[in-house]
């Protein structure tokens, strides 16, 4: 059995690829490198470097190896960049999905897990959110991954190819041996950029926004440890394996913090100032977003280990502590 891993140079995807070896499991990493680096992939992994549009490229990959299974991260996900650039989401994004399932069905490869996100709900009429929830999306890139839900549900119903699509809410956090961590360019996420401020690697931060209907007037998201999350694509990997319908879970802690909760999580946990101001609402940020994920829990028995923001914090600020230049190759 071997599975592979789309993006697993990537932030989240090459914590999967970690948990996926320590799990005996067999795994080749596609990715463009285009985002993603060499240096995150674990020493394990066969890698193939090449982009997921490019047909010519996934069949020369699936003839060299006999693939079971794919986990596809490999996607563009930044929200302001969406808003920016929404034709690149839905080619690199949405096509890269169709592309993938066209080479997919030549070869017979019948499962996949697939990163969504909270995006594709959009602006929630309730919280937390459930999986049944509308799915309205603020923005091009919640847009880009909801079409990639749709298009692998008429291909489940067309060539049954069975799909678990797993929709994250906010990701952070690093593998807690300091061996790998989050390292975009530009890097657009809170808590690495706090993180940044705090290492002396960037000036300064501003909270987009304190005037959103939530307690303290900054938005409200739901975190979760990296490497909780990437043990959720190995029970989702199982749960396709054992035979299960194709469906979607929620990914997400129950709890949501505040921007500015964050912010004072990790003044405590680097014991570091970092200064901070308030600037405008940035484009696209729903109010707040937290998830009901006892769905995950109840169906794939998934029980992450981190629940505590400051224990995530301190993961990631291990990582960008030992490594305030991320993996160097930029
Ligand atoms: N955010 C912020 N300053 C920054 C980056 C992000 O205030 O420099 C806010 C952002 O507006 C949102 C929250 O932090 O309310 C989380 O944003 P992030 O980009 O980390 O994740 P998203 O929720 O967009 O997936």
């Amino acid at each position: 059995m071997t599975i592979a891993v789309l993006g697993g140079a990537g932030y989240i995807g090459s914590h999967t690829v970690a948990q996926l070896v320590k799990a005996g499991e067999d795994v080749v990493v596609i990715d463009s490198l285009i985002t993603g680096h060499k240096a995150a992939i674990n020493p394990a992994a066969r890698f193939y470097q090449g982009d997921v549009r490019d047909r010519e490229f996934l069949r020369s990959v699936f003839s060299k190896e006999k693939i079971d299974g794919i986990i596809h991260f490999a996607a563009s996900s930044i929200v302001p960049e969406s808003m920016a650039d929404p034709l690149k989401y839905f080619d690199n994004n949405t096509y890269g999905m169709i592309a993938l399932l066209e080479v997919m069905n030549e070869f017979g490869i019948k499962q996949i897990v697939f990163s969504s996100t909270a995006a594709t709900y959009g602006e929630p009429k309730q919280v937390p959110i459930k999986e049944t929830d509308p799915q309205v999306p603020t923005n091009p890139y919640g847009e880009s991954k909801l079409a990639m839900e749709k298009i692998m549900h008429w291909s489940d119903v067309a060539y049954g190819v069975k799909f678990v699509a797993l929709r994250y809410f906010n990701v952070a956090g690093a593998m807690p041996d300091g061996s790998i961590g989050e390292d975009h360019h530009p890097e657009t996420h809170l808590i690495p950029i706090i993180l940044q401020v705090a290492a002396g690697t960037r000036d300064g931060l501003q909270i987009f926004g304190d005037d959103y209907d939530t307690p303290d007037g900054t938005n409200v998201r739901d975190y979760v440890h990296v490497v909780d999350l990437a043990d959720a694509h190995i029970l989702a990997l199982n749960y396709l394996r054992a035979g299960h319908d194709s469906t979607a879970f929620n990914l997400g802690s129950a709890t949501g913090f505040s921007n500015l909760e964050i912010l004072k999580s990790a003044r405590e946990v680097t014991g570091k100032t970092i200064p901070a101001e308030i600037g405008p609402r940035r484009p696209g940020d729903p109010s707040t977003l937290i998830a009901a994920s006892d769905k995950a829990r109840d169906v794939l028995g998934w029980t992450p280990n981190y629940d505590n923001i400051n224990d995530i914090i301190a993961t990631a600020w291990k990582w960008h502590e030992t490594h305030p230049e991320g993996f160097g190759d930029r």
